[in-house]
């Protein structure tokens, strides 16, 4: 009997990973690439695992998070990492490749493998017949998407990314923020930077004067009005922001008694752990302007940043409502979804994800039950936020250490901290992971 064949569509960074981890457990592979014939706006070339910006795959420096996921996709034999670390250029603290090396290392090791075929050409619906892992990125082209929105519901289905930065808490002054949600409505959720009329005037005019990246072609966005930047508000007039994502009303400060002139408000994130969102402030700035005008506000002096504000075109769907834990399609369980239309963010997670949808495909594709990481590992934490994410304020993450379970024992010194998670991860992913063959 011949074995079964797996439909992988998209040869960006998951697609290519979920076809090598599909052969080498034993299943015949399509491929599916568009490129050359059908290009996207970002890539440049014909190439698989082409990285369409930077050339970095981000740290190298033990204990840190981007190492921790790296380590446990290398532990578990990812093609893709180990092409990276041929392609290995200098790069200081970063896993930083020859992007050309990287792809051609992708391409010979797929050609080298008997059960994965290639086939360029653009798909342009859902396969019906067999089990897909569908990896078609932030660009995934129009008939496939638009196939997709139907299968999984329009509003499933982003086309913009507007998202807001995430602060570590011990970074935040917890003497000059206090805790409060409007009207007294929505729990202990919320902690509140209280601006005076003088800090939101300065405030406005860093903002003004900061500088934006530039948008490419495609990114020119089409703003939902409920979610615009807040360079673009605070272009509307000094008042709008007060009367939008800084508006102070409900919200008096206990220490006073009054209501501030304007308050940033911070949640906590659900999912993550010690750190919190600044609510409504997706912008689209440099960010190194966005670190300096952000940390004008009363109680983020200090903040360290574990995620900046952004605003780009990115097809993601809405994980929590639309995936199960196996990255199947709620709506069409043969499909499972990988990389960033999956809702992560990042070549090194697109990469995990790739990973992760070739195991579970390989064990559906058997009959078999797929079984996710442990939650203790990065693999696992990646996962555990996607779904359990609140799905209204989705937005795909980078791994960080807040999306990791907290220690047993609180460890307050940082580095000793995420050492202990690293060791913890490190120890259950060996429980999981397949021998390197
Ligand atoms: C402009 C831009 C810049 C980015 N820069 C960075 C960065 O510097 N660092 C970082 O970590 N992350 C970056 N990202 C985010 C993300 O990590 C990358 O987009 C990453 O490439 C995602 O991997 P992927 O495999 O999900 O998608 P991709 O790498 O985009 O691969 C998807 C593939 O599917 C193909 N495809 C699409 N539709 C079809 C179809 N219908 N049929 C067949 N093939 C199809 C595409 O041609 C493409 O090859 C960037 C994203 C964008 C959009």
């Amino acid at each position: 009997m011949s074995p079964v064949s797996v439909a992988v569509i998209g040869g960006g960074l998951a697609g290519p990973e979920a076809a090598y981890q599909l052969a080498r457990r034993g299943l015949e592979v399509e491929l599916y690439e568009m490129r050359p014939r059908v290009s996207t706006p970002a890539h440049r070339t014909a190439s698989l695992g082409e990285l369409v910006c930077s050339n970095s795959l981000k740290s190298e420096t033990p204990h840190t998070a981007p190492w921790l996921l790296k380590e446990e996709l290398r532990r578990g034999g990812s093609l893709l990492l180990e092409c990276a670390a041929r392609a290995a250029v200098p790069g200081g603290q970063a896993l930083t490749v020859d992007r050309e090396r990287f792809s051609a290392g992708i391409e010979a090791a797929l050609a080298a493998e008997p059960r994965v075929r290639l086939r360029r050409q653009e798909v342009t619906s859902l396969p019906l017949d067999r089990i897909t892992v569908l990896a078609t990125g932030p660009l995934t082209s129009t008939p496939l998407a638009e196939d997709l929105a139907r299968v999984t519901g329009r509003s499933s289905l982003a086309f913009y990314d507007a998202i807001s930065p995430i602060v570590e808490a011990d970074s935040i002054d917890h003497e000059r923020v206090y805790a409060a949600s409007r009207y007294g409505k929505g729990g202990d959720d919320y902690l509140n930077c209280p601006l005076d009329r003088d800090e939101y005037a300065r405030f406005c005019a860093a903002l003004t004067a900061a500088e934006s990246y530039p948008l490419r072609d495609f990114e020119q966005p089409q703003y939902f009005e409920a979610c615009l930047p807040i360079e673009e508000l605070v272009r509307r007039g000094i008042e709008t922001l007060r009367f939008g994502p800084m508006k102070p009303v409900g919200l008096p400060d206990p220490r006073t008694g009054r209501v501030p002139h304007a308050v940033v408000q911070l949640r906590r994130e659900n999912v993550r752990s010690d750190s919190y969102n600044l609510v409504g402030f997706q912008n689209h700035l440099r960010f190194a302007a966005q670190a300096e005008v952000l940390r004008l506000i009363p109680g983020l002096e200090h903040a360290r940043f574990l995620r900046y504000g952004q605003v780009h075109r990115n097809s993601y769907l809405q994980a929590p409502v639309v995936l199960t834990p196996a990255l199947q399609l709620r709506a069409r369980r043969t499909v499972l979804v990988a990389g960033q239309l999956c809702g992560t963010e990042g070549y090194v997670e697109a990469i995990a994800t790739g990973y992760l949808a070739g195991a579970f495909a390989a064990a559906l594709a058997r009959g078999a039950t797929p079984i996710p990481p442990p939650r203790a590992t990065a693999l696992g934490s990646l996962l555990h936020y996607m779904i359990n994410a609140a799905p209204d304020a989705y937005a795909p993450a980078n791994i960080t250490f807040d999306l990791l379970p907290p220690l047993p024992t609180p460890e307050p010194d940082r580095a000793r901290r995420h050492q202990a998670q690293c060791e913890i991860a490190l120890a259950a992913a060996g429980t999981w992971l397949p021998p390197i063959t």
